[in-house]
């Protein structure tokens, strides 16, 4: 699976160069490098630096006397040796072979003498190699730094444990891509032993996988400086300098992007859409290429304030490397920063889609008929007049789930409650993890994961989130809402139908009837294009209505059925305003600024924040439900100002009914309007999961966690019951 910003691929290059593998069964250390990456490795040495490359002499074989040996080196063109350390010429020694090199003497053959300037660095390869051959894959190299003290390295062409002689494959990036991880590793369990106590400092590949990017860069920079000192036991590593170069730029340009909280091997397709844009756009910066127009929705979706600022200096540099970037967004902060604004609308549907505003920020204070302008120059506000004083409480002790610290937090009932922190902090863990099972446990009568005192005690449970809606092709707000039902009786009891017999279940879009069966129903039929995706395209039957001929003839109030659905919301409430059952949840639709929706529109086609506030519409409609905690994720994303008002307008409604609002919220605004809000945090992954703070905003903001500035200066921009 393909990783972030393909960090895995470069990690892999770099233990691959520069890791330190032990032999699984002695514990050995293994050093394989080919004359290549020796050569590499000691042209990073500094200038002046004095080489020897020796090869070892030792396995000529047994027997073989050393006059043989210093004969066929005279013939092979060798001039000096070293025995027991000290350098001779050979034909020095040629008189007396069997004195001058004695049994258990060490006799290695001087291969090459250097000293290290530019451009030697073919020369210096094409020595290591002779050395390796003279030396049956061993070669040993004496280091004399100007001015420092001598040294000497020994490198071995193939790895085999100097210890037991067992014999691994050299390190490769394919090796650690199939062995790495753990134990669904492909690879004999011997051979991912091996792979797996490789070591780069003291870290292994699996634990270098497993840091969080925010954390990363700084053990990257250790990493360097280590690999960057020369000691007897390491010579500088270039190549796995340049690699660690590189991931630390990478790794910057990610954590600027907002994603600090994740792991170096997150697979990318576990994304959030926010995070993956984001990612991309870190990507795209890395590359610097210019003349690309680049188009981002959202692009702070689900991100904490806090990490703002890196965004928007990601978006200006790539505007100034020369690339356009056109964004659609509702970020007040950073509609403030961009170059070019324009806003199209007044409204949604119908009563959008003209042009309201087109040039630089600053000129919005004279367009009169821009929606956006009283929010972006703070003549209208965000309010909620209001503050609901908790009564009673859920308390959940010890939650632990992913990094939770085993936290005991307490959740006002009957209020409006958000849940905030940077990403990775824990907010999801804590609702989806512990909250929602817990609760629901609670409510089956398995009680003992939740503790509860006062009111209003939930009797249910309910998670208004940004999934699609389910139901298919057939499914329409109409039927999402519990208009459809009514709307086919009222057609069923029009004289005509009646004449005719068509009862309620003949104007279903579910079975034969009234519905046109060469579409069953859907209005739109596909072309199947083989590997692509089927191409939709209106039925040529019905054309779109979705009903046959005859049942196009019964009209209510001279509509048909198919005209019906294709009114807005906004235009089907006014239609039907004498009929209560189909009134009140279109105007719940209205309420929550869906009027524009067509209430025949297929159900998949709409956006996940159309999907939600639907989801919002059914429970606005319902009369008299029981108490309900509600659990919002990121409510007002994507959501323009006005919408955002409806929704806290809306919200208030639902805490009249005796309903508790949970929200998982970043939108400092938002936060300043609640009655309570928990901060988890401070950090992301092992650096979150504790609570910071859970209280009214105003004392949050004052708190000195990461949320707190932006929270300050929030309420100063909102209108709240003081
Ligand atoms: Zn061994
Ligand atoms: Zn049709």
């Amino acid at each position: 699976m393909a990783t972030l910003a393909g960090l895995a691929g470069l990690i892999r290059a770099l233990f691959a160069a520069a890791g330190r593998a032990r032999c699984p069964g002695c514990g050995t250390e293994i050093r394989a490098l080919g004359a290549l990456q020796v050569a590499d490795r000691l042209a990073g040495l500094p200038e002046g630096t004095r080489l020897l490359v020796l090869a070892p002499m030792g396995d000529r074989g047994p027997g073989t006397p050393a006059g043989q040996v210093l004969g066929d080196l005279q013939k092979d063109g060798f001039s000096r040796v070293r025995v027991s350390g000290r350098v001779v010429r050979v034909e020095d020694l040629l008189e007396d072979p069997a004195g001058a090199v004695p049994a258990g003497a060490d006799l290695e053959a001087v291969v090459d003498r250097v000293v290290l300037r530019p451009g030697l660095f073919n020369r210096l390869a094409d020595s290591l190699a002779l050395a390796f051959r003279l030396g049956g894959g061993r070669l040993r190299v004496a280091v004399e730094p100007p001015g420092g003290p001598p040294e000497e390295h020994a490198f071995s062409e193939d790895a085999r444990c100097p210890g037991c002689g067992a014999a691994f494959p050299p390190l490769t990036p394919a090796l650690f891509a199939a062995g790495g991880e753990g134990e669904k590793a492909g690879l004999p369990l011997p051979l991912a032993r091996y792979v797996r106590h490789v070591t780069l400092g003291p870290w292994t590949y699996p634990e270098v996988m497993a840091w969080p990017l925010a954390t990363a860069g700084e053990r990257l920079a250790e990493l360097r400086a280590r690999l960057g000192t020369s000691s007897p036991a390491d010579l500088p590593i270039r190549p796995a300098l340049r690699l660690v170069d590189e991931l630390l730029e990478r790794v910057a340009s990610l954590v600027e992007a907002g994603l600090g909280h994740l792991g170096l091997d997150r697979p990318a397709p576990t994304l959030a859409a926010g995070e993956l844009q984001r990612l991309r756009l870190a990507g795209a910066l890395g590359r610097r290429l210019t003349g690309v127009l680049y188009i981002l929705d959202e692009p702070t979706a689900g991100l904490h304030p806090a990490d703002h600022p890196g965004l928007q200096r990601m978006l200006a540099r790539l505007a100034a490397d020369g690339n356009t970037v056109l964004v659609v967004e509702h970020d007040l902060d950073l509609l403030r920063e961009v170059h070019h604004l324009v806003e199209l609308g007044p409204g949604a549907g119908p009563d959008g889609g003209r042009l309201l505003y087109a040039g630089p920020p600053g000129g919005l204070k004279d367009a009169p008929q821009s929606v956006t302008a009283p929010y972006l120059l703070g003549k209208s506000r965000l309010r909620r007049l209001r503050r609901n004083a908790p009564r009673g409480r859920i308390r959940l002790r010890r939650a632990e789930a992913r990094n939770l610290a085993g936290i005991d937090v307490e959740i006002p009932l009957g209020a409006l409650v958000c849940i905030t922190g940077v990403s990775g902090a824990g907010k999801s863990a804590l609702v989806e993890e512990e909250l929602r099972p817990r609760l629901s446990a609670w409510l089956r009568g398995e009680g003992g994961g939740v503790e509860i005192e006062g009111g209003p005690a939930p009797e249910r449970l309910l998670a208004v989130d940004q999934r699609p809606l389910g139901g298919g092709a057939l499914s329409t707000p109409a039927s999402v809402i519990g208009v459809f039902t009514p709307l086919r009786h009222l057609f069923a009891r029009t004289p005509e139908a009646r004449r005719r017999g068509y009862g309620p279940g003949y104007f279903s879009l579910n079975r034969k009837g009234g519905r046109c069966e060469r579409c069953r129903g859907r209005g739109r039929l596909a072309l199947e294009l083989g590997a692509l995706p089927p191409l939709p395209y209106p039925c040529d039957l019905c054309h779109g209505r979705r009903y046959n001929r005859d049942a196009l003839e019964i009209r209510y109030r001279g509509l048909t059925m198919a005209d019906v659905l294709d009114l807005t919301a906004g235009q089907a409430a006014d239609f039907f305003r004498r009929i209560p059952p189909v009134r009140a949840p279109l105007e719940a639709m209205e309420r929550l600024g869906l009027g524009y929706l067509p209430i025949g529109q297929p159900v998949p086609t709409l956006s996940g924040g159309e999907a939600q506030r639907l989801r919002l519409a059914v429970e606005l409609a319902r009369e008299a439900a029981r108490p309900t905690l509600f659990v919002f994720d990121e409510p007002t994303r994507g959501l323009h100002q006005v919408d955002i008002q409806r929704l806290l307008d809306v919200f208030d409604d639902l805490l009249d009914r005796g309903h508790t609002l949970v929200l998982v919220e970043q939108a400092p605004e938002v936060l300043a309007l609640a009655d309570w809000v928990i901060e988890l945090g401070p950090g992301p992954g092992p650096a979150g999961g504790r609570l910071g703070a859970a209280r009214p905003p105003a004392s949050v903001a004052g708190a000195g966690g990461p949320t707190g500035p932006h929270l300050a200066r929030a309420l100063e921009a909102v209108d709240t019951a003081r």
